[in-house]
């Protein structure tokens, strides 16, 4: 699969992630890593806790997300 942003720019490059909010494949130069903390299942007499988790997005995603 090619990088869907690449391919609008008449290019064509190797997509190495997929946006999890659109579901665009993107290349290494357009894929946005993100970490962000979930929150786990509590369970009985367990303590609630924030899970480190990966968010793959493509830059207009990442756009949309950051704009107020
Ligand atoms: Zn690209
Ligand atoms: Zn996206």
């Amino acid at each position: 699969m090619n990088c869907y942003e690449c391919v609008q720019q008449g290019r064509s490059e190797v997509a190495v992630a997929v946006c999890y909010v659109c579901g665009a494949a993107v290349c290494v130069d357009h894929v946005r890593a993100e970490s962000k903390l979930l929150r786990g299942p509590a369970s009985p007499g367990k303590v609630i806790r924030d899970w480190p988790a990966r968010q793959l997005t493509c830059p207009v995603c990442r756009a949309a997300e950051e704009s107020p």
